[in-house]
């Protein structure tokens, strides 16, 4: 028998039957409290930093991190014994403002060594015993050599002050178009000896070699190591403890983790942005004034700008190149610390200038066991990043080496522990491409009410996670 309903219950039926497939449907959140001042994707440095910086300024942030970990590139493994080693970040440089940011929150900071470390050149350990970094040069080079080093240093450091100055002399950006190598071969006035020196401590802070980048972004790099060089900072116990310090800071509904952003929309009065739960797959839409975009560079191509973004942001995106890291702990016997120990302290980190990398310590707190972490850069990271090698061909190579360099290590050996960043593991430019040239400026500006942030719109270091909050944040602030 069939039930004939009035004509307004019907459309109510109707209205109702909108409303449920519509508005609630599956996958789909209300906006309610998914609003802030500010939507901040990536749970990096950068997305915590900037969201540190508003807080402070009264501003409210969400914060969107696709992954179910906050602090993106930080992170520090933890082993059953309680053993720990970094996987990213290794230090933050003394002129990086999240110095600034641990000290606000009390995080407890140690400090062991200065810029240069020890390092190996044909086969033989120049290890760092000295008060200094220019005390550890002199018994490097010789006495004699000093004084055309430090004359070549105060060259860096005068050419690293014009950096600051708009618009850049086209004689300084004629640097970008000549690799680091090459013009330092060509004006150093430096013995082979003082060059392979620079090479072998600046390669591991771009991950890639210096026939690779440019001779503007090497006078950058090098300000690390001029004068007395940079302390390099570590937070005791982790640096995973400076995200979680950060995050507790904001507080825990701040950060939203395995939200990945797929779409930014921008319009006059304010941004849209919808993310899909990596657990459930269920989308979310989240409203704010303004959007800060804290993720390395590549990963913009996952998420759909509308506006789409600028021909000459794509072409940054695009020909912006990243060094390689490959990360692996090695787990030994105490009596392996002979191998670094001379007159009695120890000389790590050794830069190995080989498939070992930049050679740390771990942490044990049992004393019975000996933890390396070893940072390796380069060709060999990106051999040992492209999964093209099995993981016990890798472990026979990093072994070989380990024992050419320290014969008898294979008996103290237990266990190796692999850790990838792929594709890209830090922002570095090739050769005729520059962080200071306008494809880059460009990445600076905001389109519309969404800024870029994150290292990769400034510095190879974290440095250019902070920096890039730093000026987003004040951005905003300036609009609001
Ligand atoms: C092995 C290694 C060693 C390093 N050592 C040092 C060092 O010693 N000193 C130093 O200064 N720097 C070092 N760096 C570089 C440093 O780690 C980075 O510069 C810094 O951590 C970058 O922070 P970030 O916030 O810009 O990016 P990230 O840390 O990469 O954070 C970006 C976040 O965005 C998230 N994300 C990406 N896409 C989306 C999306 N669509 N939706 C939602 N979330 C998204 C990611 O999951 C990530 O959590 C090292 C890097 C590596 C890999």
């Amino acid at each position: 028998m069939m039930v004939k309903f009035p004509s307004h219950v019907y459309r109510f039926t109707l209205l109702a039957v909108l409303i449920l497939t519509l508005g609630f449907r599956p996958g789909w959140a209300q906006a309610g409290d998914n609003t802030a001042d500010v939507l901040i994707v990536g749970a990096g440095l950068s997305g915590l930093s900037s969201a540190y910086y508003l807080k402070k300024a009264g501003k409210s942030a969400v914060i969107l991190e696709m992954s179910p970990h906050i602090g993106g590139r930080i992170g520090t493994a933890t082993y059953v014994d309680n053993a720990h080693a970094e996987i990213g970040l290794e230090e933050f440089w003394e002129s990086n403002p999240a110095v600034d940011i641990m000290h606000e929150l009390n995080i407890p900071l140690e400090t062991f060594y200065t810029s240069f470390s020890s390092f190996y050149y044909h086969g033989k350990l120049y290890p760092f015993l000295h008060d200094s970094n220019l005390a550890f040069l002199e018994s490097v080079i010789g006495a004699e050599e000093m004084a055309a080093y430090k004359h070549w240093d105060r060259k860096m450091a005068s050419l690293y002050k014009q950096l600051d100055s708009r618009p850049l002399s086209d004689e300084i950006l004629a640097l970008k178009d000549i690799s680091f190598a090459d013009w330092m071969q060509a004006t150093s006035g430096l013995s082979p000896k003082a060059l392979e020196f620079v090479r072998i401590e600046t390669e591991p802070e771009y991950a890639t070699s210096w026939q690779q980048i440019s001779a503007l972004d090497g006078i950058a790099e090098w300000h690390i190591f001029s004068g007395q060089g940079q302390a390099p900072y570590h937070v005791i116990g982790g640096n995973q403890r400076a995200a979680d310090a950060i995050a507790g800071f904001l507080g825990k509904d701040t950060i939203r983790l395995n939200q990945l952003v797929t779409h930014i929309r921008s319009t006059d009065s304010g941004v849209e942005v919808t993310a899909t739960d990596q657990g459930s797959f269920q989308q979310h839409v989240y409203r704010a004034r303004h959007a800060i975009v804290a993720v390395p560079l590549f990963r913009l191509n996952d998420i759909q700008f509308s506006p789409p973004l600028s021909a000459e942001r794509q072409q940054a995106i695009q020909t912006q190149a990243g060094g390689a890291y490959f990360t692996a702990h090695v787990r030994l016997d105490r009596q392996a610390s002979r191998f670094w120990t001379h007159d009695g302290e120890s000389v790590l980190p050794i830069l190995s200038d080989g498939p070992l990398g930049v050679i740390y310590k771990g942490n044990f707190e049992n004393g019975n066991d000996e933890l390396l972490n070893l940072l390796v850069t380069g060709a060999y990271a990106e051999r040992f990043n492209s999964r093209l090698s099995s993981p016990e061909d890798i472990q026979a190579t990093l072994l070989d080496a380990f024992e050419k360099q320290w014969p008898g290590f294979r008996q103290a050996f237990r266990q190796m522990t692999f850790y990838r960043y792929h594709p890209r593991a830090i922002a570095s430019w090739p050769v005729g491409r520059s962080r200071y040239d306008s494809l880059s400026d460009s990445l600076r500006q905001p389109q519309g009410r969404v800024y870029f942030a994150g290292d990769f719109t400034e510095d190879t270091h974290s440095n250019g996670a902070t920096h890039a909050a730093i000026r987003a944040v004040k951005d905003i602030l300036r609009q609001d």
